[in-house]
């Protein structure tokens, strides 16, 4: 079972990833925390894309393809992952039809997590002065969130209309709790599994 799920930044993809991966026993793919241990290990593309990343652009899609084609060819891949954080082009999400298309999978959901970008706002705010400075992240701040935001719309955003032309996409309310969004998605994957 492969599994997409998409939103704007800080509205809780993480967070459901990890419960969706431990419920389903499926890895997490996210693109954000791969190329965050690029830079923590001081690896060659961990140099290219510390800058980008605190900026709040986005890296390029040929240095994401090449990690998440690296990540796809690992066992523990097989019988499907979770993708939190990609597709974030729509060049992205068509090189992953295509690699699907050569490896004979497909994906079966993709959620979106959509909430207010005030909502947003309001939460990292809330996050930076819960968190200690140094184990914030260089990118979470209410201003670089803005500029994720902007990113987001532009770039990310029309991802969307391409899943949405296919028929696959569904929408679930992002400002829920924490619990509520989760047993959403846990009734969607099980309704279709029986
Ligand atoms: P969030 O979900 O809070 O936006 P992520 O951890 O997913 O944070 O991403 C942090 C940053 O990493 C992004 O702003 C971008 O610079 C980079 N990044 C992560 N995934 C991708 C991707 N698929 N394409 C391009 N850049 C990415």
């Amino acid at each position: 079972m492969n599994i997409i799920l998409f939103g704007p930044p800080a509205v809780g993809k993480g967070t459901q990833s990890k419960l969706i991966a431990k419920k389903y026993n499926l890895p997490q793919l996210s693109t954000g925390d791969m190329l965050r241990e690029a830079i923590a290990q001081g690896s060659e593309i961990g140099r290219k894309v510390s800058k980008i990343m605190t900026s709040g652009e986005l890296v390029s899609d040929e240095i994401i393809m090449d990690v998440i084609k690296h990540r796809l060819s690992c066992n523990d891949c097989a019988s499907g992952v979770i993708f939190d954080g990609f597709p974030r082009t729509k060049s992205q999400g068509e090189s992953l039809h295509k690699i699907f298309m050569q490896m004979g999978k497909k994906i079966d959901y993709i959620i979106e997590l959509s909430v207010d970008f005030t909502v947003l706002i309001d939460r990292v705010k809330a996050r930076v002065s819960q968190t200690a400075p140094a184990d914030r992240r260089p990118d979470d701040n209410p201003e670089i969130l803005k500029k994720r935001l902007e990113v987001y719309e532009a770039q990310t955003a029309p991802v969307l209309d391409y899943y949405r032309g296919l028929g696959k996409l569904i929408t679930l309310d992002g400002a829920l709790s924490i619990e509520s969004v989760s047993d959403k998605i846990f009734a969607i994957i099980d309704c279709k599994v029986k």
